[in-house]
């Protein structure tokens, strides 16, 4: 049976790519109907954080990435000195100002990788390089020393514990991020010192900013969390952390967990850098938004229209409701629904003069009043009464409604696009509307 782990240390929060590894972990397992292990690796005191590892269960629930056992290596540390008085046992280690080293045996370590085939460690030169690669061109590997199982302070690093619980754990597949694969040979001798089997590696691209470099803050490397504050659906931020490397094949992009499920293979995983591209991931967002279920979107848009400050104390849900259809086609993020439609909730804004300037005609005091006075008269106020009220006033006023929309959209919401007019007047309510009109040509 398939089991596979994501094993975060919680010395930060949940960024892109750890969100991506326990994405691939967790589709592998649910795809092969195996198990996915959280291995939270807390074994530095110093830097490893309650409040990260917080967090980081935080995101995964949210991504709705649903872990089957949980294990914190700090609870952990008499397992690994046990394995480490072993490996002394047998002269495989030894001590030294009371840490235990391993003694590094030099060899030649070759593995097989499930997304890049073929890694050989030249020992010599602790160079790693692909079959048929110059191994110059190779990554560089750290010189395999010997290297610390246990530190003084008792706490083990990290290669150790990883490979012990790695093993005690039953993981049959180790699928993380690239630069780990330097440290695969000196686990791979670990295994081999401690008799165990050792599981099939799978080490997936970097992800990089839009600039080519390392990502930063500026190029998107912020915390998933940073990402739902920022209006982002869990849905179309575990649909973007997929297309990070992988595809479900011909050009779709817009993908649901359960279906990805179905397809992932870990063979399609690109062997190649992925970008991270903000644009697309907002993108992917107004897709989801588009087609999300009305109640839960007003729910989700709720708390950013509280923060915007354009709604307090009780809520009309049935009004937000509205408001989330009339911009849903048209927000890429829930944070861009109180940017754009603030004018829904608040009189008080002001008319750019330029905008004034540009559609508003002295004639229009008229025209706006009269408009007024029939969408008073109107025997309901939903947007197909209102539009036929309305087309009926352009009619007998002798007007042209593409002339008239745009002075109309302006008076109404203070900018010259956003949705549809009737619409809008609908969410707005008879009362609004009327005001506004009025109000505008004074
Ligand atoms: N704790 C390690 C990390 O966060 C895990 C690496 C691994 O998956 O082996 O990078």
């Amino acid at each position: 049976m398939v089991k596979v782990r994501f094993a975060p240390s919680p010395t930060g929060y949940l960024h892109i790519g750890g969100g991506r590894a326990a994405l691939f972990n967790w589709l592998y397992a649910r795809g092969q109907e195996g198990v996915f292990v959280l291995r939270i690796e807390d074994t530095d005191r110093q830097r490893s954080k309650q409040e990260f590892v917080d967090e980081i269960l935080d995101s995964m629930r949210w991504l709705g990435l649903t872990w089957d056992e949980i294990y914190y290596q700090s609870q952990r540390f008499d397992i690994y000195r046990q394995y480490a008085q072993q490996l002394l046992a047998a002269g495989n280690a030894y001590e030294e100002n009371g840490a235990i080293l391993f003694k590094t045996p030099a060899k030649e370590i070759k593995f097989f990788d499930l997304i890049r085939g073929e890694i050989v460690f030249d020992t010599g030169n602790f160079v790693a390089y692909q079959e048929g690669a110059d191994p110059a061109a190779g990554t560089e590997a750290p010189g395999l020393k010997d290297e610390v199982l246990i530190k003084a302070d008792g706490s083990p690093v990290y290669s150790f514990a990883c490979v012990v619980d790695d093993a005690l754990m039953e993981i049959t597949h180790v699928i993380r991020g690239e630069d780990h694969i330097s440290n695969t040979p000196k686990q791979l001798l670990l295994y081999e010192a401690l008799g165990f089997k050792p599981p099939k590696f799978a080490h997936m691209p970097l992800i990089m900013g839009e600039d080519g470099g390392r990502l930063s803050k500026r190029t998107g490397a912020v915390a998933v969390t940073d990402y739902r504050r920022m209006g982002f659906l869990p849905e179309a931020m575990v649909n973007y952390l997929m297309l990070l490397s992988w595809s479900p094949g011909g050009d779709q992009e817009i993908i649901a967990l359960d279906a990805a499920v179905k397809k992932f293979t870990l063979k399609k995983v690109n062997k190649a850098s992925a970008v991270f591209s903000m644009e697309k991931l907002r993108w992917i967002n107004g897709e989801y938004i588009k087609k999300y279920d009305a109640e839960k979107l007003a729910d989700m848009a709720v708390p950013f229209l509280r923060e915007a400050g354009l709604i307090a104390g009780t809520v009309d849900r049935e009004k937000i409701k509205a408001i989330v259809e009339l911009y849903r086609s048209r927000m890429p993020t829930l944070a861009d629904l109180s940017a754009r439609a603030g004018f829904l909730f608040k009189n008080d804004f002001a008319i750019d003069p330029e905008l004034k300037a540009k559609h508003f005609k002295p004639e229009y005091a008229k025209t706006f009043s009269e408009f007024s006075e029939r969408l008073r008269q109107a025997p309901a106020f939903d947007a197909t009464t209102v539009e036929k009220v309305f087309r009926k006033a352009v009619e007998d006023m002798g007007l042209k409604m593409s002339d008239i929309v745009h002075p109309c959209r302006v008076a109404l919401t203070g900018s010259d696009v956003g949705p549809g007019l009737f619409e809008t007047m609908a969410v707005l309510g008879q009362e609004k509307t009327i005001a506004r009109l009025l109000r505008s040509i004074i």
